[in-house]
């Protein structure tokens, strides 16, 4: 048996959380993943409603802000995301682990309600290989990519904040030692 924990990821667009946290679901089916809400268009061809996103209007979106129903949200890059809070309860009332996927100041909110969660930074070796994984990934067109770019330098000054820092630089290395976080973390006392 494991003890079901709350990890928080984050860490700049395209530093690989997307990647390195597909592996750790692979590798742990029962863990819950957060499918956040965004108003923000989906990625033509790659991302589909309620996989990657619950794609909403600005109207639905500032509605469930009213009823209460995200455990946080955030205005970011002219689109607003956040963590539906049913599903998160939902799941960990059933024991299981689950992960959100936030940025930086999302953590600070999801942390003041969840004291008990594992917050962990996903960092890219430099800006400069960032630049080029997320021209590589060809999902965003160039004055996207500098404008997240921008944003990455600001939340590269938040690494502190977290209990892990994993530096995703050789993949497979990166893939083992967010492994070994959740299993330590999720260990029987
Ligand atoms: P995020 O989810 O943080 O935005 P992604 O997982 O989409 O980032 O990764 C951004 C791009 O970088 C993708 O094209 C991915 O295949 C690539 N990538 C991720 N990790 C590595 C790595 N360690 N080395 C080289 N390329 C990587
Ligand atoms: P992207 O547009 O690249 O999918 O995500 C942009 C940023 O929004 C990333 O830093 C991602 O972690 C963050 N994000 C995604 N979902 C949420 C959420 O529910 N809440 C918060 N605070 N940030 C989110």
């Amino acid at each position: 048996m494991s003890r079901p924990r709350l990890f928080i990821i984050s860490g700049p667009s395209g530093s690989g959380k997307g990647t390195l946290l597909s592996d750790l679901l692979q590798r742990h089916p029962d863990v819950f993943y957060s499918i956040s809400a965004t108003t923000r268009a989906p990625r033509e061809g790659l991302e589909q409603d309620g996989v990657h996103y619950y794609f909403l209007t600005h109207e639905k979106f500032e509605q469930m802000i009213s009823e209460n129903a995200f455990i946080e949200y955030k205005r970011y890059c002219g689109n607003i995301y956040g963590t539906p809070r049913k599903p998160v309860e939902d799941a960990l009332n059933a024991g299981r682990s689950v992960i959100l996927e936030i940025e930086t100041q999302g953590m600070q909110d999801a942390y003041a309600q969840y004291p008990d969660a594992v917050t962990v930074f996903i960092s890219p070796p430099s800006l400069e290989l960032l630049g080029q994984r997320l021209r590589g990934r060809k999902s965003e067109a160039e004055d996207v990519v500098l404008r997240r770019l921008r944003q990455a330098e600001e939340e590269l000054t938040h690494k502190g904040d977290y209990q892990y820092t994993v530096i995703n630089d050789d993949l497979a290395e990166a893939r083992e030692e967010l492994n070994r976080i959740y299993l330590a973390e999720t260990a029987d006392l």
